[in-house]
């Protein structure tokens, strides 16, 4: 029986970066993915003689190349990438809408500022303190756990301003409803408004490419189509796995990518319901005749709420269309203009709802929803519909389809462990239930956990 020092569940953004990082240390590592393609929830697919990227909006934590001890720089190093390999385009700006008001934000932090003291003159001072705050939060550290809704309230005096700062963080990282933990909002505030948006030229194969490439380079294996039906679990202490069709592979320790909820499955054993995610999205991509910029939107990103309270909560329909996020590639500085203009728009949706419709009801209520959705997004931006040449949606169900994510939860369980521990020797988390979320997140979590589970005798020599 083959036997290895790690087993890494999933190819998605962390498993791909824990298998680096212990390839580049001569660990003998096997990256077992389900699927035919990498990258998890970011992945890449073809439609129509069309290329798409699966979820990019964008990549948080933009920094200019070296920029000291930020997190992209600290992953690049750690990963062996230069930043000019990611071909990063910036976004020119981005905004936050709400009825009663707008905010526009950049890669440089002051144009927010600014924006804040133009419309809420009387938070001007307490949003700076806010930031500082934000600044001076130590990451590294254990904290009480805390809401972040409660420590804005208590920073600011406006409500709808407390409102429009959570809408884009929320939308961007919370596995919880209507609030997020003051320490994850600390690192979601800074990747999204104090560092900033980019997006790789050429989509996010252009990342996938590379960490594949650096993987193969450093000796990793990865077997594509290769589910793993169970982890083997003997006196409390990880064994190996069993795969899909049988077959069993030996390890010193497993190091899951699959979410929490899921690898106490695979361990035979079963999380409390309460840990099951219930947020989930319908995204829907559209082609259009134009470039968005020519219709007049020029933002790269673009939160909406049509209530001056946002609303981020499992919907009891099959969406909830009151506030969305629109993401234009097209929008972000890039060298070789994109051929075709892109809107991508996400709104929340119901996971139960989607995977009860039978098979014809699903398909119409796709377009129904995604129809709606524009319409919805149309009071703050121009209707794209009469422009669209072709579009394609994606619901709960195909998220859970292709990542196994139970209830087709974006962002994991709200139950997140930041150790990676599960209570199982040799069972570890990487990934979104670890708790880094986005791209950079995941990255940043599959190097951490590869660290500290895989390589701490090593690394500390
Ligand atoms: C619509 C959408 C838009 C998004 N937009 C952005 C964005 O613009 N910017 C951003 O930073 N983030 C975005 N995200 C979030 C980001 O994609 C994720 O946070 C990140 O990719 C999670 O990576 P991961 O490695 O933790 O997990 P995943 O990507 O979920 O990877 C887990 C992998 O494990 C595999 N797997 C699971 N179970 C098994 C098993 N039993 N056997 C074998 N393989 C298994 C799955 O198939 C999957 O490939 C978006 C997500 C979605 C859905």
């Amino acid at each position: 029986m083959k036997r290895y020092d790690t087993i890494v569940i999933g190819a998605g953004m962390s498993g791909l970066a824990a298998g680096i990082r212990l390839a580049q240390f001569d660990r003998s590592v096997v990256i077992l993915e389900r699927h035919y393609l990498w990258g998890g929830l970011n992945s890449f697919y073809k439609l129509a003689g069309r290329r798409f990227d699966v979820g990019l909006h964008a990549l948080t934590n933009y920094v200019p190349p070296r920029a000291k001890g930020a997190p992209l720089t600290r992953l690049l190093k750690q990963l062996r990438l230069r930043h000019a390999d990611l071909k990063l385009g910036e976004q020119r700006f981005s905004a936050i809408a709400f009825p009663g008001a707008r905010l526009s934000f950049s890669n440089d932090p002051t144009r927010l500022e600014e924006e804040v003291a133009g419309a809420f003159p009387n938070d001007r001072d307490n949003f700076r303190r806010l930031v500082e705050r934000v600044r001076a939060f130590d990451l590294d550290g254990v904290h009480a756990p805390e809401s972040a809704r409660a420590v804005l309230a208590e920073e600011l005096s406006e409500p709808l301003l407390v409102e429009m700062l959570l809408l884009p963080v929320l939308y961007y990282g919370s596995p919880s409803e209507d609030d997020v933990p003051w320490d994850q909002f600390a690192v979601l505030f800074r990747s999204i408004f104090l560092e900033g948006l980019a997006r790789p030229e050429g989509g996010i194969r252009t990342l996938l490419d590379l960490l594949i490439q650096r993987y193969r380079e450093a000796g990793g294996e990865l077997r594509m189509r290769t589910g793993v039906r169970s982890i083997r679990v003997e006196n409390g202490a990880a064994r190996g796995v069993v795969l899909d069709d049988g077959t069993e592979l030996e390890a010193e320790r497993v190091l899951s990518s699959a979410g929490w909820v899921e690898t106490m499955r695979l361990c035979g054993r079963e999380a409390p319901a309460a840990d099951v995610g219930r947020l989930s999205f319908l995204e829907s991509i559209a082609v259009l005749d134009t470039p968005p910029a020519e219709l007049g939107h020029d933002a790269a990103t673009f939160f909406f709420s049509t209530e001056d309270r946002c609303r981020y909560r499992r919907p009891d329909a099959l969406v909830d269309v009151g506030s969305g996020v629109i993401s234009a590639p097209t929008n972000f500085a890039s060298e070789t203009p994109l051929p075709e203009g892109l809107m991508r728009l996400t709104v929340l949706a119901n996971h139960g709802r989607w995977c009860a419709l039978p098979e014809e009801e699903y398909r119409a209520e796709k377009e129904r929803a995604a129809d709606a959705a524009v319409a919805s997004a149309s009071r703050f931006v121009p209707d794209w519909r009469p422009h669209t040449v072709f579009r394609d949606v994606f619901t709960p169900r195909t998220i859970q389809h292709f990542t196994g994510h139970a209830g087709g939860a974006v962002y994991g369980s709200p139950r997140k462990h930041k150790d990676g521990e599960t209570g199982i020797d040799g069972v570890y988390l990487c990934g979104t239930d670890q708790g880094y979320l986005g791209v950079i997140g995941a990255l940043i979590s599959g190097i951490a956990m590869a660290n500290k589970h895989g390589l701490a005798g090593a690394l500390a020599r």
